[in-house]
This record gives C-alpha cells, structure tokens and sequence, in this order.
C-alpha cells in the first residue's frame, strides 16, 4: 500500500481547475506517504487531457475511457474501486464536489477505506492528519487516520494552490496507463440547465466586488452594479443581501454559499461575521470599506477604510468619469 491516488473532475468536457488543486494536495504529502502520484480520470474521452495533467505534476496517469460523456456516479465508483484494488493507495483524493460527494462516500464505505469530508489541509504526524469543516457555523475539526488502512478524502475546492504547469511533461512511457472498464451506468443523463444569462461563477472570478447590508436596499446595490461593472468586477453578496432578494443566490459568498478566491475582494458594507469570513480565506487581497472601526472585517483586511461605502462609490465613480473608465495605471483591468 503506497502512492496517492487522486480522481480527476471533468464535466462537458473541459478538466476542472479543482484536479490541479488535488494534485498540489498529493504533492504536499507524496514524500511522507511514499510511493507515486498516480492521477486518474474517469471519462468518456480521458485521452484527450494527457498533456494537461501530465502538467499537474502526476508521475502517473490512469485513464479509464467511460461509457457516459458526463459523470454516472456508479460508473465512476465502481472505475475508482477497480484503480484502488489494482494500484493499492495509501491515499485517495477527490474532490468535495457535487460530482466528488456523488462519489466518494459510497467507495469509501465499499472498500472499508478511513474517510474525511470537507478537507481543507492535510498534514503528517506520524501519520496523516487531516483538517476538515465540521459545521456549517466555522467549527473545525482534526482527524488522525489510521495507517493501517488507506483514506479516502474529499478536499474543498480552494483549499490547496493549483501547482504552476510542469516545465517538461513526463516521459511518454510513465505517462499514461488505460485501463479498461465495464460496469454499466444506473443513470441517464438527460441534460443540463444552465443559469440564466449574465451570471457568472464568482468562485472563478479575479476581481470581486461584494456589498453587505451596509448597501442598504435594492436601489443601493443597483448602484454598485453599475460600478461593478465600470470596474471589471463580478458583483457579490453576503447572505443578508441574498436573503432580502436583492442579488441572486449563486453571487452568495461564505461558508454556507460559495468560497471565493479572487486576486482582490473589495467588502462594502460587510461586517465580517465568521460564516461570511470562512468563504473568502482564498482570497489573495481583502480590501475592507465599512463605517464602524470595529467591524470583525478589518482583522482579516489587508487594506481597509473606515468610510461610507456611497462615499466611496461616489469618488469611484468620479475618478472613472474623468479617466474614461481606465483607473488602472498599467491599463489592464481585472477581472
Ligand atoms: C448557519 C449560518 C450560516 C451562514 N452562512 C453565511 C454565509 O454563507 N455568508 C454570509 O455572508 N453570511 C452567512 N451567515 C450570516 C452571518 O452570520 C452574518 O449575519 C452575515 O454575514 C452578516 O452580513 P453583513 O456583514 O452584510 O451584515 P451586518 O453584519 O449587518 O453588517 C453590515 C455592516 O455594514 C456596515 N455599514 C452600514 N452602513 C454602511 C455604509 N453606508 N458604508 C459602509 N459600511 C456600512 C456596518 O458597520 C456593518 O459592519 C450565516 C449564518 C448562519 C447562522
């Protein structure tokens, strides 16, 4: 029993962003685990992700051409289990993921495997420690392992840094191993529904502009939409704002919503209530503007500003007016 196993996500297609972050997990404990990171994907087509995942930093690719072009979640686990009783892991990482959780608990509990949920860093003492969300109200929790038997672990996406591209791809011949497999799909997938036009992922986004209750009403955010937009931003939300109907559900940030991992994370009128603090730990820079010195906010603000957010709006704005809406210096936005 050695190595990392690690399942890669695929949906339509493309390779999700969250494969690399597992793949960084994987590093982060390779040598004290021992033996190889073998990654694997389960898809329809797997071949065609070879160089990108070679890219992630894997010594091993295991591709498994599936029968579905999208995830069947019998499919997947019955592929998984046949890689884990062939490759013998002392670790397996999915990812805590709709596609991930539709997956990874039934294998766990088929193979008898140590499991954790909601994994947010790994670490060795003695053996493997993992960290893991226990509430949706901020409690965490560290699991010990047991070396005895492999883990399985599904780790929350934004958790661990995607690794930069490998600078050569890997020797051709430990590159990739097919492995055939059979097991019929128990689902069928009929299609998927798109959010309406205009949204956008904001756990994908750059640059997050993000109003709490301090915006007021339904006409305040109206108004920093329309700076939002001015500064190529995606406009976000904390739950109050959410909840008031003010701004669609899937532009809610925090631990019971989305976890963000912008470059800059601009927080108007945001208190910084832990639930809210939990979703933008991901975040490269928090720049807080609030009116009340105290708000938790600015304890976790690389910049902040004890200000009124329409204030602020208001100079913005002007600034825009009079630069032509180019207020970058460098004249690339972000976003
Ligand atoms: C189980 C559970 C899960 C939760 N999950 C989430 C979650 O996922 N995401 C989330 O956001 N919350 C979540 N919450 C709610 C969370 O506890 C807070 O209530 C919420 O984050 C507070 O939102 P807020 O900061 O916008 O509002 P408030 O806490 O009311 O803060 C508003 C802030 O605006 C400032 N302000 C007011 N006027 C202005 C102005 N003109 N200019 C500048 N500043 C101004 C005030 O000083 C204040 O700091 C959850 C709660 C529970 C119990």
């Amino acid at each position: 029993v050695s190595g990392v196993l690690v399942l890669a996500e695929s949906r339509g297609g493309e390779l999700r962003g969250v494969t690399f972050e597992l793949a960084a997990a994987a590093a982060s404990v390779r040598d004290q685990v021992g033996g190889p990171v073998r990654v694997a994907l389960i898809e329809r087509d797997p071949g065609r992700h070879t160089d990108a995942l070679a890219a992630a930093g894997a010594d091993e690719l295991l591709l498994v051409p599936g029968v579905t072009e999208h995830l069947e979640a019998n499919v997947t686990a019955r592929a998984l289990e046949m890689l884990i009783d062939a490759e013998q892991p002392a670790l397996v990482l999915a990812a805590h993921t709709v596609d991930g959780l539709g997956v990874a608990p039934a294998v766990a509990a088929r193979r008898g495997l140590g499991f954790a949920t909601n994994v947010t860093s790994i670490r060795w003492d003695g053996g493997l420690v993992a960290r893991r969300r226990a509430s949706d109200a901020g409690l965490e929790e560290e699991v010990a392992l047991p070396g005895d038997r492999p883990a399985l672990l599904t780790v929350r996406p934004g958790s661990f840094a995607a690794p930069a591209p490998a600078r050569a791809p890997l020797p051709p011949a430990s590159r990739a191993r097919e492995r055939a497999h059979t097991d019929a799909a128990a689902t069928e997938h009929i299609g998927f529904r798109q959010p309406a036009a205009g949204e956008v992922e904001i756990a994908r986004a750059r640059f997050l502009l993000s109003v709490g209750r301090g915006v007021g009403d339904a006409e305040g955010v109206r108004r920093f939409e329309q700076l939002a937009g001015r500064l190529h931003a995606a406009l976000t939300a904390s739950r109050p704002v959410i909840d008031a109907g003010w701004i669609p559900r899937t532009r809610s940030v925090g631990q019971s919503s989305r976890a963000v991992k912008p470059r800059v994370y601009l927080a108007l009128g945001i208190s910084g209530a832990v639930p809210h603090l939990a979703g933008i730990r991901g975040a490269d820079t928090v720049i807080a503007v609030n009116t009340d010195p105290e708000a938790p906010i600015f304890s976790v603000a690389d910049y902040g500003a004890v200000v009124d957010m329409f204030e602020l709006a208001d100079g913005l704005t002007r600034r825009l007016d009079q630069t032509g809406d180019s207020v970058y210096s460098n004249g690339s936005p972000i976003s």
